[in-house]
């Protein structure tokens, strides 16, 4: 007996070193640049080479457009194509420069390509996504905006209204960035594409689809693709105490399968055994109640390498240890939706239908239960465990008319173009150590139409986001800091000219 406790004592000792060793092992985090990183290009005068912004002539450009309501409905509703085509030529009398120098083309009638000829014509390009098109308002909740939706006011130090949040500040910032590095007589050592989308948030298919198939029949192979999808923000990740910027290295899958139930109608006084309602109901109930399964593998298992070195000791030995502390680790990642979604294949219940009077059985009821499929998966597999659970021969389930797209590759953290995007983040805070973690966006951007041609794709919204500013997005009282605008035309002007690091 003795000697038994003797090993388990050993046993325990020896797990715990290993547990320590390993925690020890994580690295130190990785500390952010006292001054901001050189751009190049700017030699001479301007010797430390930091961005200058002129913060309130940008914001004025932000709020002219604002003005435009670009406004998206649905995948294949009318355009307001006035509004585009207004928005273009506001683009083009605000950014003279840009127009003079790159060469500007409309892909399916309103979508942009800004091809900017590098130095270099041989070297792999990178390619800036961005889109111009933004959700609408509902008409109730107008008079709760502070300042309207459209109208761009400048006012107690924020530009106010959509598009100021998604996406329009990465178009106008990144052409603000490329107009400054223009001034200096700056021509980057590859090229670069500014391709500025009009339907992303209803699906991207007709614009960034028709751009990314424009470039890849051009031979284009890029270097470097960044679109919006990755933030930086407080309270991101649980565990680390301050900001946190996540750079989506990966995007989830998506598909909407509809569920639909056929059984006799009739008189309701004399209903059959089962009924399509009743065998709606218990489809989606057997969908919810064997959710698809949880891991930390992937741009999941990624995030969770790089935010040890942030995290409390306690907390790290767990994050440093997964081989032992996995199913602890998910069960309380699980209890946040946010987090829940990172590790698995969501189940979204959206759309029910059936019936049209108290007293009359719908011989038929449908419901649309929409997936985001994490990488490993496929809208193939998804469809296939979808029908095995459910299991029964009164549902049929096909997909809807919507996009369908199997998740993104998971692009390389190691590479030069993730390693220059990380440094161009930490540079936009200057002094904080701020960590930079790679991330599966679960959500879908435009940038999922290069997932088939590229693994060099990522993204990252450049503005730092403030309490509340989640809310704001598709939601009420949209608005950007003036002062965080500088920021994000400063990450586009570091990141252009800091494309020598890309070798
Ligand atoms: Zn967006």
């Amino acid at each position: 007996m003795k000697r038994f406790v003797l090993i388990m004592i050993g046993a325990a000792t020896i797990l715990l070193a290993v547990m320590v060793v390993r925690t020890l092992r994580v690295p130190a985090p990785m500390a952010s640049p006292v001054a901001t990183t050189p751009v190049a290009g700017t030699s001479g005068t301007d010797a430390r080479g930091d961005v200058t912004v002129d913060s309130a002539l940008a914001a004025t450009r932000l709020s002219g457009a604002v003005r435009f309501a670009t406004v998206s409905t649905a995948s294949g509703a009318p355009i307001d194509t006035a509004a585009f085509l207004g928005f273009h030529a506001f683009l083009e009398q605000a950014f003279p420069q840009v127009h003079r120098t790159l060469r500007r083309e409309k892909i399916a009638g309103l979508s942009l390509i800004y091809t900017w000829v590098g130095r270099d014509t041989l070297a792999a390009p990178v390619v800036i996504m961005g889109h111009m098109d933004v959700v609408p308002v509902p008409t109730p909740n107008l008079k709760d905006w502070t300042h309207g939706p459209f109208s761009g006011d400048v006012a107690e130090g924020y530009v106010w209204g959509r598009g100021t949040l998604d996406d329009k500040t990465t178009v106008l910032a990144s052409l603000e960035a490329v107009e400054g590095l223009l001034a200096r007589g700056y021509q980057p050592p590859r090229t670069v594409y500014l391709t500025f989308g009009h339907d992303e948030e209803v699906g991207g298919r007709y614009g960034a689809r028709a751009m990314v198939d424009t470039l890849v029949a051009r031979g284009v192979k890029p270097a470097l693709v960044l679109d919006e999808g990755g933030i930086m923000s407080s309270g991101l990740v649980p565990g680390v105490r301050g900001r946190a910027a996540v750079v989506g290295i990966a995007e989830k899958g998506y598909v909407s399968l509809r569920l639909r139930a056929t059984a006799s109608g009739g008189h309701s006084s004399m209903p059959g055994m089962r009924t399509a309602v009743g065998a709606l109901s218990h489809a989606i109930t057997a969908l919810e109640t064997n959710p698809f399964p949880y891991s930390i593998d992937g741009p999941t298992r990624g995030m969770i390498d790089a935010m040890a070195p942030y995290v409390s000791f306690t907390q790290r030995l767990a994050l440093a240890n997964l081989w032992l502390t996995e199913s602890v680790v998910i069960k309380l990642l699980k209890a946040a939706p946010s987090t829940a979604a990172l590790m698995h294949t969501t189940t979204a219940p959206t759309m029910l239908s059936a019936g049209i009077k108290d007293n009359v059985l719908p011989p038929e009821a449908s419901a649309v239960v929409n997936f985001r499929i994490r990488p490993g998966e496929t809208v193939a597999t998804v469809t296939a465990r979808v029908r095995a659970v459910i299991n029964d021969t009164l549902m049929a389930i096909e997909p809807i008319d919507s996009v369908q797209v199997d998740p993104s590759p998971v692009s390389d953290t190691q590479s030069p173009a993730y390693q220059l995007i990380a440094a161009t983040i930490r540079a936009m805070a200057p002094g904080e150590s701020i960590p930079v973690l790679p991330y599966l966006v679960v959500g879908g951007t435009d940038a999922k139409y290069w997932g088939p041609h590229s693994t060099k794709v990522y993204r990252f919204l450049p503005i730092p986001m403030g309490d509340g500013d989640f809310t704001r997005i598709h939601g009420l009282n949209e608005r950007l800091a003036v002062a965080d605008y500088a920021k994000a035309v400063g990450f586009f002007s570091r990141l252009l000219g800091g494309l020598d690091a890309l070798k």
